[in-house]
């Protein structure tokens, strides 16, 4: 059996983040700084894992910004021509910071928001002014052209703001929103108890997240079908979850392209290659 090579590797740089969530997947014993992979061998890791065939990297934590040498490895990994993402709480990270680690090639910035509602927002991550920083962060990260994700993540007490979190990532001018639920393993499985939602708010969700949908295929759909024959992208997050929406004839298709895409985007081992590639499909 052949197994492909990666598309993506998600590298926890360090355990260390000034947040307290209470879902947090950080192990529940964590990594002193001391026992932190020190720049070399993370520049040794991405080295290796682009001659893997990697493109994409996601570069996660705890906390990322915490780390010293983000820059070092941001731009190591921009000679490499690897995509990079970094995965942030934001609080750390100014607009100065932000920019050095930009003029080192960084491709996208994923702030994770935890309310709508600031006082709930810095209670649920245990960090008073944490929502206003991350605000602020967003706007520097539009403000420089780079493509921001909003990463919202949800549990008892928030999920009752699920629609205002969605407009108020929309309104910060996130390219992108992505609704995750707490994964329950760290110190979120220790939790469970008090971060599970309950039977009724899940219920109402499940009908808010179905009517989004329709809403949103509907819009694409009218979309579509005004440039009857082209192929449209939808989603362009990671190679290997692309949605294509194609019109044959009077039928109207949807496409989990994983495997075209995929060995498309392997070929193009490129960015400018790949940036090419993605505006054809
Ligand atoms: S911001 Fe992320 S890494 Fe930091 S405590 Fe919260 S969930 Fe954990």
């Amino acid at each position: 059996m052949t197994v492909p090579a990666p598309i993506g590797l998600l590298a926890e740089l360090t355990h260390r983040c000034p947040l307290q969530c209470a879902y947090c997947s950080n192990p529940v014993q964590l990594d002193r700084r001391q026992l932190e992979m020190q720049t070399g061998d993370w520049l040794r890791v991405f080295s290796e894992a682009n001659d893997l065939g990697v493109l994409q990297v996601h570069l996660s934590g705890g906390e990322p910004t915490a780390r010293d040498d983000l820059e070092q490895i941001i731009g190591h990994c921009a000679k490499l021509e690897l995509y990079t993402n970094l995965i942030t709480s934001g609080v750390m990270l100014n607009g100065e910071r932000l920019k050095a680690i930009a003029d080192q090639g960084l491709d996208h910035v994923q702030l994770s928001l935890q309310d709508v509602d600031p006082l709930n927002a810095d209670q649920i991550g245990g960090f008073k002014g944490g929502h206003a920083k991350k605000l602020a962060l967003g706007a520097a990260v539009v403000k420089l052209g780079l493509p921001l994700t909003v990463n919202a993540v949800i549990h008892r007490h928030n999920i009752q703001n699920i629609s205002e979190m969605v407009q108020l990532a929309l309104d910060m001018g996130a390219k992108r929103v992505e609704i995750a639920h707490v994964q329950y393993y760290g110190w979120a499985l220790k939790n469970r108890a008090h971060l599970m939602p309950t039977r009724e708010q899940a219920v109402a969700v499940l009908r808010y997240g179905q009517q989004q949908i329709e809403q949103e295929l509907a819009r694409i759909v009218a979309d579509v079908q005004a440039q009857r024959g082209s192929i449209h992208r939808v989603d362009f997050k990671n190679p290997d979850v692309i949605i294509a929406i194609e019109i044959v004839g009077n039928e109207v298709r949807y496409r989990y392209d994983h495997e075209t895409a995929a060995a498309r985007l392997r070929w193009s081992r490129r960015r400018r290659t790949i940036r090419r590639a993605a505006e054809r499909i």
